[in-house]
């Protein structure tokens, strides 16, 4: 079940779209003419990072108004499945999204298994790396994965990347997840308020670090709180080419309970966009990134080790040609 926040921003999206269908439709075509091109970029819920990111892209693109004629919103929204889903309508021009998710919708496999493979999604970069973070209360009795038996779990909503992460995690973990879990469904955004008012045991997001919701559900006002290491993963890193092994460094949430950096797995966090988008509003958003790269850097500790190398991995989409062509002018292709 979507959450009806979701459903309110999503309905607040067609209506700021309602009025822009004529320019964005000007995107499609080669001819940028007059109007300002009004595009979109679909990030995740406000507390985590794709919402400052897409805030610091639009921010550097709607700087060059002049130049390019772009104007960029941002929609805080479910997280990596709904942005890809609605980059394929054409609700969003650009969404951020998880790496797996951007392999699995290519592919069409998970959830898009039904709708069949996304042959129109297009890579333009990768940003940072995220990780599936587990963070328990520690009177849960929540050591390890195995201790999630029982208990009260928020995986996620259903736009969100998170939620499938966690349940390849819980059965990786060898658990049942209809059966030995109780599950819920809910927005990261709300995890925090939850686990401090004891209305679950312990949540699972998949986010870059450090990030708000963390930080909030660290400081235990109520309960104190810690992150339990995701272990064992390694036949499920065999099988899925994005996953890989990952460290929540510890010294960014001082007042989680953990002494050491904890060991879980991690993916890219992309931007996507369709092959609908036209190649100049693709290759503007890339130029003005990867040129201000020190700068976009600085605008969220998540982003700091981002380089033009990293951009280019983790990706299974094709690069859209917008993109390419800046990478190629910067001999980052060939
Ligand atoms: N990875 C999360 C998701 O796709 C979103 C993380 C974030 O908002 O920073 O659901």
């Amino acid at each position: 079940m979507i959450p009806k926040r979701h459903v309110r921003i999503v309905s607040l999206v067609a209506i700021v779209l309602a009025s822009t269908v004529i320019p964005m439709q000007g995107c499609g075509s080669s001819d940028s003419g007059k109007k300002p091109k009004f595009v979109a970029i679909g990030t995740g819920g406000v507390t985590g990072v794709y919402y400052p990111t897409g805030g610091a892209i639009a921010r550097l693109i709607n700087k060059k108004r002049d130049v390019y004629g772009i104007n960029m919103s941002v929609e805080s929204t479910g997280g990596s499945l709904f942005n890809i889903n609605a980059v394929m309508t054409g609700d969003l021009q650009f969404g951020i999204a998880q790496s797996d998710r951007q392999y699995q919708a290519f592919n069409g496999i998970a959830e898009w298994k039904a709708a069949g493979p996304q042959r129109d999604l297009r890579a333009v970069c990768s940003l940072y790396t995220e990780m599936v973070t587990l963070v328990a209360a520690d009177d849960s009795g929540i050591q390890t994965l195995s201790d999630l038996s029982g208990k009260r779990v928020n995986i996620g909503n259903a736009g969100s990347g998170t939620r499938g992460n966690a349940l390849a995690v819980i059965e990786a973990a060898g658990l049942d997840r209809e059966k030995d879990v109780r599950t819920e469904g809910l927005k990261a955004d709300e995890s925090a308020s939850m686990l401090q008012d004891g209305r679950i045991d312990a949540f699972f997001y998949t986010v870059g670090h450090p990030n708000g919701s963390i930080k909030e559900a660290t400081a235990g006002l109520r309960r104190s709180v810690h992150f339990v290491s995701i272990t064992g993963m390694e036949e499920l890193i065999e099988r899925s080419p994005y996953y890989m092994k990952a460290a929540i460094p510890i010294e960014l949430y001082p007042k989680a309970s953990n002494k050491e950096n904890v060991p879980t797995i991690g993916m890219a966090t992309t931007l996507v966009t369709s092959a609908a988008v036209a190649d100049e509003v693709v290759y503007a958003v890339t130029k003005e990134l990867f040129e201000n790269l020190e700068s976009f850097r600085k605008t969220h500790p998540a982003l700091e080790g981002l380089t033009k190398e990293f951009a280019l991995e983790g990706l299974s989409a094709p690069i859209h040609p917008g993109a390419v062509k800046y990478y190629r002018e910067v001999g980052l292709m060939k």
